[in-house]
């Protein structure tokens, strides 16, 4: 077995671990409802990906639940709307 013929200083394993450090994960909107998302993953929150419903979010859930969840997705709804109609307003009054 090969053995070290010297024992490393502080500073040179330090140097070396340096670099052994978590990354932030880095996340991405999802184009349905916004919310945060992993890369080449499902939105947990709308069950989306690429545009079509990859699972059903609400199976699982309760009947109260279910009524809270589509609630909640309804009034991100609203909000994305009326931030889609005062973006065309601000563009027809730069026209
Ligand atoms: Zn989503």
């Amino acid at each position: 077995m090969a053995v070290p013929k010297q024992r490393q200083t502080k500073s040179r394993r330090d140097k070396r671990r340096a670099h052994l450090k978590m990354k932030p994960v880095k996340l991405s909107k999802c184009p349905k409802c916004g919310e945060p998302i992993l890369a080449h993953h499902y939105c947990s929150e709308c069950g989306f990906y690429n545009g079509k419903e990859a699972i059903d979010v609400l199976a699982k859930l309760t009947k109260r639940e279910k009524k809270r969840v589509q609630k909640e997705q309804q009034e991100k709804e609203k909000i994305k709307q009326k931030k889609a109609k005062g973006l065309d307003m601000g563009e027809m009054s730069k026209k």
